[in-house]
């Protein structure tokens, strides 16, 4: 759903989850994205299957989904976090194993570095579970370079979605 005034802008949504039912968490999540004001649901990668990086715990499930939005960059991490919370989201320590992780990859053009929001993703480019996803979706954004960098780290995509 989009309201009518501010113009849209492409941006992509990192998913991931390994606590729980981690796939309806996140065909819920795009679900629910897609069904937030504001928010338009364009594409959804596969779901892939991926050892937890730089900590320990379950596989992961990851996905990501490319929304045309007309949300601000920090509405559209308030709606993240809000989905997150909803999920039962907790975080006892730093890359805990979660119920679902939401994350800002992308949003158009812009270079965000706030106290809350650091815009393009941080992280996203030393990623497999990120770059591989999004390159399915949208391949104009991943240049192969940045694939090879990464292709050490497992990741298995699934065949449902
Ligand atoms: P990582 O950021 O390495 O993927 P994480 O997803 O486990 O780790 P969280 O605990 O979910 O980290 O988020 C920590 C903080 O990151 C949030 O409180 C949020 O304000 C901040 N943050 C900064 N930039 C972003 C972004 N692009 N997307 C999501 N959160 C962000
Ligand atoms: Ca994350
Ligand atoms: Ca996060």
């Amino acid at each position: 759903m989009t309201d009518a005034g501010r113009p849209e802008v492409t941006a992509y949504v990192g998913l991931g989850a390994n606590l729980g039912d981690a796939a309806h968490a996140l065909r819920s999540a795009l679900h629910a994205l897609d069904h937030t004001t504001g928010v338009r649901l364009c594409k959804a990668s596969s779901l892939y299957r991926t050892a937890p990086l730089d900590a320990s715990g379950p596989n992961y499930l990851n996905a990501v989904a490319e929304v045309a939005t007309t949300l601000t960059a920090p509405a559209l991490l308030s709606v993240l976090q809000s989905l997150e919370n909803e999920a039962g989201r907790e975080r006892p320590y730093r890359n805990a194993p979660r119920t679902l992780d939401l994350d800002l990859l992308l949003y158009g053009s812009a270079r965000i570095d706030s106290a809350r929001l650091i815009v393009p993703h941080p992280r996203m480019n030393e990623r497999a579970f990120v770059l591989v996803p999004l390159s399915e979706i949208a391949p104009g954004q991943v240049q192969c370079d940045m694939l090879t960098r990464v292709q050490t780290q497992v990741i298995e995509r699934l065949d449902t979605t």
